[in-house]
């Protein structure tokens, strides 16, 4: 049980004087856990944060061994499956077009790789299965030993207590990691300090500067209260990487609308239709050929920036 001494009240990470308006009043939607979380714009730089918040040694609590993100993510041994040799000249094709989880990343030839929140590993054995030389740094121990077993070398932890690599990086990522962290600025400069010149550094984040945050505010399945803290925009996140010695120089708004679906779950749930509500909201790991349907819209609202997760490319301040 968490109380109020695992609590902390914290001002913008830009430095900016404490001028902070009430955005929305939430809670942990995805596990129930107890408590209430207020959602705080800075007047002076428009960043939205959780304030207050879990502390860090607290905020494990909100992490149960059942998270999303630990389970979904597990190496999957390759199965034997028999395809066409339509669909296998189709595949390839077929995932460029629709190009869901935009696992896009700048052109480079294979060298070292770092992934910050690696959970189970999948990232990572896709990379070194391209010629990559991958580290991963995870927050959660039992996650941090599935990604290991495959003989990874990670990092249990949170990246503020990583040590320093013997060598530095070419690429960093972090998929839905940079919105956990207590400290993104200083964990930005960290990762700065452990890269070689040039290098990148690609992010995804929840963008709520979308349709869905307006729409669904505290019913937004990607607020995830209180495992995010920081809740960016394209210009927020600019503001905050410059900050940490980063400079965005590409950003890609992802063709998903399942963040819009399990929002609606949320919302149905707490209008008393439980079933319905909880078939939508586990819409994002099931969604299958939903997605494809689904595309058009998706496609429509990316071009305008308003679906809900974003990618970043970034490189080291000039
Ligand atoms: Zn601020």
């Amino acid at each position: 049980m968490i109380d109020s001494t695992c609590i902390e009240n914290v001002s913008c990470p830009l430095g900016c004087p404490r001028n902070d308006n009430i955005v929305l009043i939430g809670r942990d939607l995805l596990h129930d856990l107890p408590g209430e979380f207020a959602v705080v714009k800075c007047f002076e730089c428009g960043l939205m944060r959780t304030n207050p918040r879990p502390s860090p040694d607290s905020i494990g609590f909100y992490y149960p061994d059942d998270y999303g993100p630990y389970l979904g993510t597990r190496v999957q041994q390759a199965k034997p499956k028999q395809a066409s040799s339509i669909k296998k000249l189709l595949r390839p094709l077929v995932k460029w077009f629709f190009n869901f989880n935009v696992a896009s990343l700048p052109p480079l030839a294979p060298g070292r790789l770092l992934e910050v929140g690696c959970a189970s590993g999948v990232f990572l054995h896709h990379m070194a299965g391209q010629g990559w030389q991958v580290e991963g740094i995870e927050f959660s121990e039992k996650a941090a030993q599935a990604a290991a077993q495959h003989g990874y070398h990670v990092h249990a932890g949170p990246l503020e207590t990583a040590p320093k690599p013997d060598e530095p990086f070419d690429l960093v990522v972090g998929w839905m990691v940079l919105e956990h962290l207590h400290d993104p600025i200083g964990g930005l400069k960290k990762l700065r300090e452990w890269t070689k010149p040039g290098a990148w550094l690609v992010l995804s984040v929840p963008n709520s500067a979308s349709l869905e945050f307006r729409l669904f505010k505290e019913k937004w399945y990607a607020l995830q209260l209180p495992n995010h803290l920081h809740h960016f925009t394209p210009e927020t996140l600019g503001r905050v990487l410059q900050a940490g010695g980063w400079t965005m120089e590409k950003i890609h708004h992802h063709r998903v609308l399942s963040n819009l679906i399990a929002s609606t779950g949320y919302l149905l749930r707490g209008k008393g239709y439980a079933g319905l509500g909880q078939k939508l909201i586990s819409f994002p790991e099931r969604a299958g050929r939903w997605s494809y349907a689904l595309y058009p819209l998706a496609w429509f609202l990316s071009v305008f920036g308003q679906t809900g997760r974003m990618t970043i490319w970034a490189r080291v301040n000039p």
